[in-house]
């Protein structure tokens, strides 16, 4: 009998292909660093991660009150009720000091006033926070949609981004991750779904960009490239190869700011750690 090692696994014919368990970001981990990907998805218990920076908190407050504002009865959506919630949410987590937290705080319940101001509080979102999943031929993925938008028969993935430079159109076309939660939206929720967009917060800004059939199938063909690749590098591990030497690492600017530095010899040589404050614009630049 003939095996067929497609670089992923070795197949028997006739027996179905095991399939990888991914995400967005599990797909982006491997892309930037396989080390990272190792650290994250297969090395348990996992090893330890660095500090929390104050970006990623404003970022998850953010997230979490306009999931939240959602729940609240028709009649209290308001900008007033979203700042609210943001004080209840917030914390100090990753700032240099409680004036800093203080101040960015005011300003993300500035950016909220004016985003929620823009919304119909009737307007129901038909999901939020929703986890939503597909199948490709050699992966699972899921992951979790900010909000998903009813829009006539279709259904329109929503990314909030909290970050300085606002989205641009290109970017929500070439985004991997949202053109996968378009096919996984179509499949959990069983809805014509093409339109993807990026609501950027601190400007008020949208970008989009509306799939086509082409332009996923080529977002569904890089997935499964780097699948097949992460296939690869895990049987050759489990065949005995040095984990190290199986998922490299890809040292870079980007260890100076790397959830597991901590724990990863060659990105602490790679580049010095950054303060966990230090992705915060400045002021005059806010
Ligand atoms: S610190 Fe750098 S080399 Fe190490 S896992 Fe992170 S990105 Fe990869």
């Amino acid at each position: 009998m003939r095996n067929i090692s497609d670089g992923a696994q070795t197949v028997l014919p006739g027996m179905p292909r095991r399939l990888l368990r991914a995400s967005p970001k599990s797909l982006a981990d491997f892309s930037d660093c396989p080390r990272r990907y190792r650290y994250a998805n297969i090395d348990r218990p996992t090893p330890a991660r660095g500090p929390r920076y104050a970006h990623h908190t404003v970022g998850t407050a953010l997230h979490q009150v306009l999931a939240s504002w959602w729940d609240l009865p028709v009649e209290k959506r308001t900008p007033g009720a979203a700042r609210q919630l943001l004080y209840s949410a917030w914390t100090p987590t990753g700032f240099r000091d409680a004036e800093q937290s203080d101040r960015w705080r005011a300003r993300a319940a500035g950016w909220l006033t004016d985003y929620v101001t823009g919304l119909d509080p009737t307007e129901e979102p038909r999901a939020r926070e929703r986890t939503v999943s597909t199948m490709t031929e050699r992966m699972t993925l899921s992951g979790r949609v900010d909000r998903i938008d009813e829009r006539g028969d279709e259904l329109v993935v929503v990314d909030y981004k909290t970050g300085r430079v606002p989205s641009t159109d290109d970017e929500a076309r070439g985004s991997q991750a949202l053109a996968l939660y378009v096919l996984a939206v179509r499949r959990t929720l069983r809805r014509p779904c093409n339109r993807v967009e990026l609501h950027h917060l601190p400007t008020g800004t949208v970008a989009s960009f509306e799939h086509t059939e082409k332009s996923l199938a080529n977002h569904v063909r890089r997935a499964e490239d780097v699948a097949v690749d992460i296939g690869a590098a895990t049987q050759a591990m489990d065949a005995g190869q040095d984990p190290d030497e199986a998922f490299p690492a890809v040292p870079g600017r980007q260890c100076s700011w790397c959830d597991f530095r901590p724990s990863c010899p060659t990105g602490q040589a790679a580049a010095p750690a950054r303060e966990t404050w230090s992705f915060l614009p400045e002021d005059d630049e806010a």
